[in-house]
């Protein structure tokens, strides 16, 4: 754990209320949340972990009282450096334009006018699903507007302060300080230039488009503006955040590196923009699927959009915001899923005052992480949740039928029988997640199913006195015991019989499932009737 990291530890409070209160410490209550991302691929677990963060602070600011605006800002005038992998069929059809600004690159699949949005529209959706619903700004409208014009002009005119400081706190100096379309062959990055005068409030710039840079190898003189163009990425960023009057936003901690784009930032916000109160760039841990960052242009992986086939948004949310801002988590799709919502579960419990826990510290960050995963007003009285790990037995015991997994959860008393439309509602939406997690994504530890008449040489493998016990204990088993409580009442009875417990578990697989292993014994006895 890093300094910070500790810090956080410690803290009673939760993140989104610490960075929030600073922010209202420095800026006072206009507050501008800032998130960005480039549609060069499909939008990826990353940019989500971006979006989400900052939605916890926008939310908390708004909470604290502020008048928070939360923005996006989509880079479609990002050159096109790559052919992802998913789009390698379209390789002889996208090759002439690389290079290009990815506004400008048609759509492969010939569904939206360009490259770029055929990324947004899926994009916004996905935000939608999890209630993250910044405004959008497109990089390219803002070039359009000449919201970067007197930027441009400033660098240009502290230029040496600008080499000095690139070279300062990246180790090397940064020659051209925008990217400027070729008029000719329309490549973007390809063009050097050569040389620039100020003409009245214009800039005329010569350029080279760099043969060695897939350019077309024609000079060109023409006025910044004429063509695409843009100003480089760290440059590009503090400029952005000084015109949107940006106050908070995090990226992902490879940008908080000694020397890394936060630094670069801040330092022109410092001395080129000659400001005294910061924008606060923070930093966020990584988010993995099994240990890979998604990439987006790559398209390996679960892609964004298929998490709420799995768990309810709000779930996923609270699993985020549950985790300390630059703590990485490590999401296993196929182990993790019912854990994640027995641990929402929980946090409901408390949030609902149905349960309590002494340590205040984990009460109040838990309290507040399902404050801030609601993705609408609370619900009046606390819903009635089935365990999702319990759900997956009873499902596959069930064969997935959903009516008839909710009758017997009902005739086991385990979810009333009055139980009301929402929540029977509720119900339902996590049967069909957790039958589509199973069939799609769960490891083998979850699955079995259910042996009709098992086979002799099964029971004769099986330790006889074994059998006899585990008979004799099921026979005694006190009615009202469900789930946990069988396999506790197992166990006890196991260790009185001095047999090892695994051996009397293992029984019950290799009877009920043919296998050796299988979900806990207690649900299992218990969905299947004694
Ligand atoms: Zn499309
Ligand atoms: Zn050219």
């Amino acid at each position: 754990m890093t300094h910070k990291e500790e810090a956080e530890e410690r803290s009673y409070e939760h993140w989104a209320t610490v960075v929030s209160n600073k922010a209202i410490e420095i800026f006072g209550k206009k507050q501008v949340v800032a998130t960005g991302w480039a549609p060069s691929g499909y939008y990826h677990i990353g940019n989500f972990k971006e979006a989400v963060t900052c939605r916890a602070i926008h939310r908390e600011l708004i909470s604290l009282g502020a008048d928070s605006y939360y923005l996006l800002n989509i880079d479609d005038v990002d050159p096109f450096e790559k052919i992802p992998a998913f789009f390698k069929e379209y390789g002889k059809l996208l090759k002439p334009y690389l290079g290009h600004a990815i506004s400008e690159v048609p759509d492969p699949l010939g569904c939206h006018d360009s490259y770029a949005e055929h990324f947004i529209a899926d994009a916004l959706a996905i935000m939608n699903d999890f209630d993250v619903n910044p405004d959008p700004i497109l990089t390219s409208k803002l070039y359009e507007e000449g919201k970067y014009y007197r930027y441009a002009k400033l660098f240009l005119e502290k230029r040496e302060e600008m080499y000095e400081l690139t070279e300062e706190i990246t180790g090397s100096k940064m020659e051209d300080f925008f990217l400027i379309q070729c008029p000719k062959c329309n490549n973007l990055s390809a063009p050097k230039i050569i040389d620039y005068k100020f003409i009245e409030d214009k800039i005329k710039v010569e350029i080279l488009c760099q043969k060695e840079r897939r350019g077309c190898g024609q000079k060109s003189s023409l006025i910044l503006g004429e063509t695409i163009w843009k100003i480089k990425w760290r440059l590009d960023w503090a400029a952005r955040q000084d015109f949107l009057g940006v106050t908070v936003e995090s990226s992902g901690k490879d940008h908080g590196v000694s020397g890394g784009s936060i630094d670069s930032s801040l330092a022109i916000h410092e001395r080129i923009f000659g400001k005294s109160k910061l924008p606060m760039l923070i930093t966020h841990g990584f988010l993995t699927f099994g240990g890979k960052k998604l990439s987006g242009s790559t398209g390996s992986g679960l892609p964004v959009s298929k998490f709420p086939s799995i768990l309810d948004p709000s779930i996923f949310l609270y699993k985020i915001y549950r985790t300390n801002l630059r703590t990485d988590t490590d999401f296993k799709v196929e182990m993790d899923v019912p854990g994640v919502a027995s641990d929402y579960d929980l946090a409901e419990e408390l949030y609902y005052k149905e349960r309590d826990i002494e340590h205040k510290k984990t009460k109040e960050k838990t309290v507040k992480a399902y404050e801030l995963a609601l993705m609408a007003e609370p619900f009046e009285e606390k819903p009635i949740r089935m365990n999702y790990g319990q759900l997956v037995t009873f499902l596959q015991v069930y064969l997935f039928d959903e009516e008839q997994v909710i009758e017997t959860l009902k005739a086991k008393e385990i979810i009333p029988f009055n139980i009301s439309n929402r929540d029977l509602q509720l119900l339902k939406d996590r049967i069909q997640r957790a039958k589509f997690w199973i069939e799609n994504y769960a490891s083998n530890n979850f699955k079995f199913s259910v042996v009709k008449n098992p086979k002799c040489d099964i029971v004769k493998l099986l330790d006889l006195p074994v059998l006899k016990e585990l008979y004799m204990a099921l026979q005694n088993l006190p009615e009202n015991y469900q789930g946990d409580s069988i396999t506790q009442y197992l166990y006890e009875i196991a260790k009185e019989k001095e047999i090892k417990p695994g051996n009397f578990f293992r029984s019950i697989y290799q009877i009920v499932l043919a296998q050796k292993s299988g979900p806990r014994a207690g649900t299992l006895i218990d969905v299947l009737g004694k």
